[in-house]
């Protein structure tokens, strides 16, 4: 029988314009965060199309095609919102074009990150052709939102749908790479409350906007000395906004709130972060707020969670880095890379909340994700269809 792998790599190859014509539909229609409609009905007509045994759209709009019924579950997540195109001026093509030319598909989302689910549709379109039906339900999930609150979507899947996979892999750009982790990230404020008194006898008062300001410098201090990993790197705090108010210009500040932007490596979780803020405001009248998102669907139901998204890693003799870089070995006669992400992933969710062991392989180079002229390789479109399908089979190898 000709080696499985062989077969993948060759129907992978005989798909290189279906899936790249695929992304290019995607590319064309926009798809910010909440306005996910119209991608969506196209990514579950690919689905529908390539022949996966049922697709729908849930409650929030993810898109979720199944194939397979079997007890253990394996889904491939691939969030479908993109940010905005910012200055159009910076882009030398049309970022809504979905443009293939010269080996690549052109366009805002080409990276970050339609690239991915234009792959997985393609590897179950393999899958259902080479009879796959091994013990494994496979769930491919369009999600939503992502850019404006990563892991939202899973959240939902996993409280509202009821799906809890196994293991799940993220399609979110790795550049081909292996990747098993991330630092985490939370929000927070920092409100303080002064005493106003005239203009012209600040002593009389208590500025809220020296405290903020005390605290400030202290928050500058305390990032040089926050933990350090050497798989992940290190902690690190910023103050991203600072706002006051003043009965008048004539007037002693009587409340000043900061913005924080802290990212959060191994070790380091919501309680330590507020702890050490804590410590920094004492003697001071003020309080540290966690913050919460919440929006519209474009479904129309609202749904939130706290802004905190958790570190998460898995090791790197996991059964399933494992298979990640067998399938890759075994398909491109060749080692992988295996890594991190620099920015925050729907893994915070599935590893770092739900700990469902996570990894990272997909299309594209993470340097042109949020970025001007975002582009991706077709070839890196053919080798994640054909590790997509090859890792099922890989699962059932030993
Ligand atoms: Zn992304």
């Amino acid at each position: 029988m000709e080696n499985i792998y062989l077969k993948i790599n060759k129907l992978s190859e005989r798909y290189r314009d279906y899936t790249a014509s695929n992304l290019s539909k995607l590319v064309q229609i926009k798809s910010l965060s909440t306005q996910e409609k119209n991608v969506q009905t196209e990514l579950k007509r690919q689905m529908e199309e390539a022949g996966f045994d049922e697709v729908k759209i849930d409650g929030l709009g993810n898109v979720i095609g199944r194939i397979g019924k079997g007890k253990r579950i394996l889904a491939i997540d691939g969030h479908m919102d993109t940010v905005d195109i910012g200055n159009i001026g910076n882009w030398s093509f049309d970022p809504l074009g979905g443009e293939i030319r010269n080996g690549f598909v052109y366009g805002r989302g080409s990276v970050d990150q339609k690239g991915g689910p234009a792959a997985f549709v393609t590897a179950g379109r393999m899958l259902k052709e080479l009879g796959f039906n091994e013990d494994l339900t496979i769930y491919f999930v369009g999600s939503v939102i992502e850019e404006d609150c990563d892991g939202l979507c899973w959240k939902y899947i996993v409280e509202e749908d009821k799906i809890r996979p196994d293991f799940v892999i993220s399609t979110e750009p790795t550049n081909l790479n292996v990747y098993r982790g991330q630092r985490g990230r939370m929000e927070m404020e920092v409100h303080f409350y002064g005493v106003s008194s005239h203009g012209s006898a600040p002593e009389r008062g208590k500025n809220a906007i020296y405290m903020a300001s005390k605290v400030a410098l202290e928050i500058e201090k305390l990032n040089e000395r926050l933990r350090q990993d050497d798989f992940l790197g290190k902690g690190s705090i910023t103050i991203s906004e600072i706002i006051s108010k003043s009965p008048s210009l004539c007037a002693v500040s009587d409340y000043a709130r900061i913005h924080i932007d802290r990212r959060l490596t191994t070790g380091e979780n919501k309680e330590i972060a507020i702890k050490e803020i804590e410590e920094l405001i004492k003697g001071y009248d003020a309080k540290v707020e966690m913050l919460n998102y919440s929006e519209k669907a474009f479904t129309g139901i609202e749904y939130g969670m706290e802004k905190y998204y958790p570190t998460w890693t898995i090791p790197v003799d996991h059964e399933l880095v494992r298979t990640g870089v067998n399938t890759y070995k075994e398909l491109f006669d060749n080692e992988p890379v295996v890594d991190k992400w620099t920015f925050s992933t729907n893994g915070i969710m599935t590893c770092g909340v739900y700990g469902i062991p996570t990894i990272g392989f997909g299309p594209g180079n993470e340097i042109l994700a949020h970025a001007p002229d975002e582009k991706v390789p077709v070839d890196d479109l053919v080798k994640a269809s054909a590790f997509y399908a090859g890792f099922v089979y890989e699962l059932f190898r030993r």
